[in-house]
């Protein structure tokens, strides 16, 4: 690994010199570095700067700091309460040991797994701008189906992360507020997110949510896997109806993916599997897959079928 300096950051203002990352839980950036794929300068520490608070807002949602660790937040009386597509979203993740160490902020901003991202013997536009993509012809049976560049087809890991696109989240950092559907960027390969170097997670703002809420993951074994593809969603029935819908998937796109057309679909249809199936449809419309993930577009179908007959 290559060296580096280590220092604790002793407040919440942001601000990095180059060559310098935050370090939280180090469940991610760690591995990278022994891989030799994160080359850090300097490692800055942002455990110790209070942020591992959940409280309640006023309007009813939740203040969850970037500190708080993925074991914490699952188990949280409020979440478990109020939120659980976000508890079950959590708990679907890692192992017990990893979700003592990963903490809100660094769980957003965790990076793909694309295979040839975390082997730096290889090339990848993420990795290395302009390297190329050997996961378009090569190994891609986990990536993207919706809205891939064609210089990049990665998927962005995080379980948490989708619950949180659902419940229509919002990201606080030293610089401003931005609602998670607008914190990941397909601008540039190599570029994930919006932030700018040295802006600091400080906490996610969860608003509440009408509904039942589920989260459900397909994954490859029953634990310690990353999903093939996952679905959050919120769903509020009367009379028969679709009054109310939140849907994200994930595993399928750069980032955590927000349906909104399956959710225009679904407002004030019959709560049925038939509607459920062709809101799907709508949101699944515009999926490009390559030669081995296609089997993601009618899992994906079936998913957010069967998570909603199972909320109706
Ligand atoms: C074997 C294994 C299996 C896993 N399985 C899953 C899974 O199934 N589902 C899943 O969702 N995840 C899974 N993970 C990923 C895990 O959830 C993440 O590694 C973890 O959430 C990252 O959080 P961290 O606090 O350790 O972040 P770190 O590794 O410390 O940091 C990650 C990134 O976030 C940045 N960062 C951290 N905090 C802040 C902040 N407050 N502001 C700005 N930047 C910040 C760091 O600079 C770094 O770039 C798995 C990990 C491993 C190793
Ligand atoms: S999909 Fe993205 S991360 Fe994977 S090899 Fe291609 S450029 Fe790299």
């Amino acid at each position: 690994m290559k060296t580096f300096t280590y220092r604790t950051a002793t407040e919440a203002a942001g601000g990095l010199e180059p060559g310098a990352t935050f370090l939280a839980g180090g469940t991610n950036l760690v591995d990278l570095m022994k891989l030799g794929v994160a080359t850090p300068d300097v490692l800055v520490d942002v455990t110790r700067l209070g942020l591992g608070e959940v409280t309640g807002l006023p309007e009813g949602g939740l203040r969850v700091g970037a500190g708080v660790r993925n074991s914490d937040l699952a188990a949280h009386p409020l979440v478990r309460r109020d939120f659980p597509v976000l508890s079950q979203a959590l708990l679907a993740g890692a192992s017990g040991q990893l979700r003592n160490m990963a903490t809100t902020g660094g769980n957003l901003l965790q990076r793909t797994r694309c295979r040839y991202f975390m082997d730096p013997t290889t090339p990848c536009n993420k990795r290395r701008p302009g390297s190329g993509c050997p996961a378009r012809e090569g190994d891609h049976r986990d990536l993207a189906i919706l809205g891939a560049r064609d210089d990049c087809v990665a998927t962005h890991p995080s379980d948490m992360a989708v619950a949180l696109a659902a419940l229509g989240a919002v990201v606080n950092t030293s610089a401003r507020a931005i609602p998670l559907a607008e914190l990941y960027t397909d601008e540039a390969p190599d570029v994930d997110t919006v932030l700018d170097h040295g802006e600091l997670i400080t906490s996610v703002d969860v608003p509440p949510v009408n509904g039942r809420q589920a989260y459900r993951k397909v994954r490859d074994r029953a634990s310690y896997a990353f999903a093939v593809a996952s679905v959050a969603a919120a769903l509020e029935v009367a009379d028969g109806r679709v009054t109310d819908v939140r849907l994200a998937l994930g595993a399928v796109a750069h980032k955590p993916w927000r349906a909104l057309i399956a959710e225009e679909t679904l407002r004030g249809r019959p709560a049925t599997r038939e509607s459920f199936l062709a809101a799907a449809d709508a949101e699944l419309a515009a999926a490009a897959p390559l030669r081995d993930n296609a089997f993601k577009v009618p899992l994906t179908r079936n998913l957010v079928a069967s998570v909603l007959e199972d909320l109706a």
